[in-house]
């Protein structure tokens, strides 16, 4: 799918699935992919579409380690100038599965950074990774005031920090594993975390989703209207839904 953030900013979810994540983000003075779960083929080919190839690409943020994150790491031997952003926990555990290094550009869980015309906010999620993260990108051109996409993957729930970090994001990408029925039997999570959690659940479950990855049409308006409610806090917030229905990876 594409969006165009405005002012010359497009955003394109190339995948997001069990079979792998990639998203790539252009501005005006560069062209990133968000994670690269796609071996250099496939990336490709899905990358068709936008009229770009991955000789196109300046850098990769990196998540986390599993393999539908970074299978599309191995690639980038043909393409050693590509960027490699991650933190130190995940760049070691991806090495180990490459025969060559990547131009690595370690940065710090938390830290925020600038990448040409991009500033990359980073910030910690829960999941069973080494190190695992979100990013928020921030572009500002020109006049126009900053255009905000927050990604944030394999969330186990969502709290507080997370909440913090991806308000009055223009693009949100939210991706769950929630298990409905742990989710039913679950007393222990606050309550207040609970609507989130129904909604990702119900938006999962839209009919128009399935098959789709990424496809926000098919989350009705008022789950949309109160995912916004109970955890943006604003009415400016387009959302990506990114589902992935498998538990625990
Ligand atoms: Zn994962």
């Amino acid at each position: 799918m594409i969006n165009t953030m405005g002012a010359g900013i497009t955003f394109h979810i190339l995948g997001s699935s069990s079979q792998g994540n990639c998203a790539l983000l252009e501005t005006p003075h560069c062209r990133v992919l968000i994670d690269i779960g796609f071996p250099a083929k496939r990336l490709n080919e899905l990358l068709e579409p936008t009229g770009r190839k991955l000789s196109d690409i300046d850098a990769v943020f990196i998540t986390h380690e599993h393999s539908d994150h970074i299978s599309g790491l191995a690639g980038l031997a043909r393409h050693p100038k590509v960027q490699v952003f991650a933190n130190r926990e995940t760049a070691r555990a991806a090495q180990i599965r490459l025969k060559f290094r990547p131009a690595w550009q370690f940065f710090e869980t938390g830290s925020t950074f600038k990448f040409r015309d991009v500033e990359v906010c980073t910030f910690a999620i829960p999941h069973d990774a080494t190190d695992p993260v979100g990013f928020v990108f921030s572009v500002t051109v020109g006049e126009a005031k900053p255009r905000r996409l927050a990604w944030c993957t394999d969330l186990g729930y969502v709290p507080e920090l997370v909440r913090e970090r991806i308000r009055g994001a223009d693009v949100l990408v939210l991706e769950s594993n929630y298990d409905p029925d742990m989710l039913d039997r679950d007393h222990k999570r606050p309550w207040a975390l609970k609507p989130w959690a129904l909604v990702e659940l119900r938006c999962a479950r839209a009919p128009a989703h399935h098959g789709k990855p990424g496809l926000a049409a098919g989350i009705p308006r008022a789950l949309v209207a109160r995912m916004q409610r109970c955890a943006i806090g604003t009415r400016h917030v387009r959302l990506v839904w990114a589902k992935r229905p498998t538990v625990g990876n």
